[in-house]
């Protein structure tokens, strides 16, 4: 059951907040940091649903070069200082190496986009850090390379990492990505990693954000990111898949009947 892993890595957070502890941890945010007041809004109703990690891209991987590609390091200056308001923990995508120095300061984990699971240079870099890292698994990745890309980070000596089902292309096109829960029990078989679920990506579409999301705690997944955006339809990017902030509230509950959640 849930914890029963004597061997398995735990993540401890400067806050004291633990990952692939009995506790789910929630990270949540926009997927783009767009202005103060936004990730300010966003940080405010993360914390106060509960969950203790703010996520937002100021780095982003878009599909064209013509769409909105993120902050930058003042996206990174407004993570860090509102999260510090109002106590939660910053977690943000690194696309690139020139960038790991200049995250540093700012952030306490590195998020590893599903298009760079196999930037192996990047990986490689990321290994010789000293801060904890989730690699999301990539667009169309086996799970057999999910864990050898892990190894690239491991190698290093960066124990500190986390994996992430965030969905796969398939065939489907209801849905976004296919989201695999069946890679949560199958990752947390093969590692003692934790294992986390990113529904929002995994399905695209937000209604169907908080069924998935119980589905991946239900499998045994440590945590969960999700998109949240105050006012998804103005959202900069993945406003479709952003869950309301009454949304998260209300999963944050649900969530709690079937394990601990911080
Ligand atoms: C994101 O978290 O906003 C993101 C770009 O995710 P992924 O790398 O899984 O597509
Ligand atoms: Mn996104």
């Amino acid at each position: 059951g849930r914890g029963f892993r004597p061997e398995g890595t735990k993540i401890t957070f400067p806050n004291g907040v633990v990952v692939g502890n009995e506790e789910v941890v929630v990270m949540a945010g926009p997927c783009s940091v767009e202005s103060r007041a936004q990730i300010l809004d966003s940080a405010k109703k993360v914390k106060a649903a509960g969950a203790k990690f703010l996520r937002g891209g100021a780095f982003k991987p878009r599909s064209s070069p013509y769409s909105f590609q993120g902050m930058g390091l003042e996206g990174l200056k407004l993570l860090r200082e509102v999260a510090d308001e109002t106590g939660l923990l910053v977690i943000t995508e690194v696309m690139e190496i020139s960038q790991i120095e200049v995250m540093l300061p700012y952030i306490d984990c590195f998020q590893i986009g599903a298009r760079n699971m196999q930037n192996f240079n990047l990986l490689r870099e990321l290994g010789h850090v000293r801060k904890p890292c989730l690699l999301k698994r990539g667009i169309a990745a086996t799970i057999e390379e999910v864990l050898l890309s892990a190894e690239y980070i491991l190698s290093g000596g960066n124990y500190d990492l986390m994996l992430c089902e965030r969905g796969v292309r398939t065939f489907e096109t209801y849905t976004r990505n296919t989201m695999d829960i069946s890679a949560i029990p199958v990752l947390k078989k093969l590692t003692h990693l934790p294992v986390l679920g990113d529904p929002s990506h995994g399905v695209g579409i937000r209604d169907l954000v908080p069924p998935m999301a119980l589905a991946a705690v239900a499998a045994g997944a440590d945590g969960l990111l999700m998109e949240m955006h105050p006012d998804p339809e103005k959202a900069m990017s993945d406003g479709a898949q952003s869950l309301y902030p009454e949304q998260l509230e209300k999963l944050m509950a649900q969530l709690r009947k079937l394990a601990p959640v911080v």
